[in-house]
């Protein structure tokens, strides 16, 4: 596994739309994997294929609800339901976040490694992140969504306190 490069805003491959995945070979498998790694290691809850450069619909994501990393490949948004407004970030907007109202329940339908279908739902911040996630597989950034201004991200220094 190997860490990739994420694309960041202004990179026009983040605005490209994405393409359907036909079949899952060995470097389907390590594009997966490394964008678990990539993702875990930049502290995401999720990432999708064109962030680290590649056009194709396959999107991880772990919201530490103790059942990911979830890997969907064309993913296919079947239902969605409520609202939810909150502060979204993405790793592609580096030290940003801003408001954005989405549904709070989404059920998608996808591929898993193994190219099976299966169905995800999710509340809350899962249904937040499928959403972007999906997103972004059309070539749309959160930042085109955000209720009023982006706004830098302030960290605690107690974030970075190691006690
Ligand atoms: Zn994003």
């Amino acid at each position: 596994m190997a860490l990739r490069t994420i694309r960041t805003m202004g990179d026009e491959i983040l605005t490209k739309k994405c393409k359907v995945v036909k079949e899952v070979n060995e470097r389907t498998l390590e594009l997966i994997d490394d964008m678990i790694e990539t993702m875990y290691e930049s502290y995401g809850v999720g990432l999708a294929a064109p962030q680290v450069g590649v056009l194709k619909r396959i999107v991880v994501i772990d919201v530490e609800d103790g059942n990911g990393p979830y890997v969907l490949i064309n993913p296919e948004i079947i239902e969605t339901s409520g609202e939810q407004t909150g502060s979204e970030g993405c790793l592609s907007v580096p030290g940003k976040s801003g408001i954005v109202t989405r549904p709070n329940y989404v059920k998608v339908k996808a591929l898993d490694r193994e190219f099976k279908e299966y169905e995800l739902e999710g509340e809350g911040l899962l249904a937040r992140a499928i959403v972007h996630e999906c997103d972004h597989l059309e070539g749309k950034l959160y930042v085109s969504l955000v209720e009023g201004e982006l706004e830098d991200v302030k960290y605690d220094e107690d974030d970075f306190d190691e006690e």
